[in-house]
């Protein structure tokens, strides 16, 4: 179902922010990455957002290399993170 959620105009970069609506009822998170898709007949853009590759998901870095942990992927520097963390409740 389509509607109408808000009207926006792109800046001076080319750049459109998705209304607070949108990612609420998404569930979208900071840099969460779209496939963008061109109808040319309706003169239409549709944004997919992309979970498969949305890298990872404590801090949505798309650019490090990413590590399975369940069903999803963390990058290497939270795991380090969480690494650092398990040390220091080891030692407590
Ligand atoms: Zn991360």
């Amino acid at each position: 179902m389509q509607r109408q959620i808000a009207k926006r105009k792109l800046d001076e970069l080319n750049r459109l922010v998705l209304p607070k609506e949108v990612n609420a009822s998404l569930n979208l998170k900071e840099k969460t990455v779209f496939n963008i898709y061109l109808d040319d007949d309706a003169g239409s853009i549709i944004l997919i957002p992309d979970h498969e590759n949305a890298g990872c998901i404590l801090c949505g870095d798309t650019g490090s290399e990413l590590l399975e942990l369940g069903k999803q992927e963390i990058c290497i520097n939270c795991a380090k993170k969480i690494n650092h963390l398990m040390e220091q409740t080891a030692t407590k």
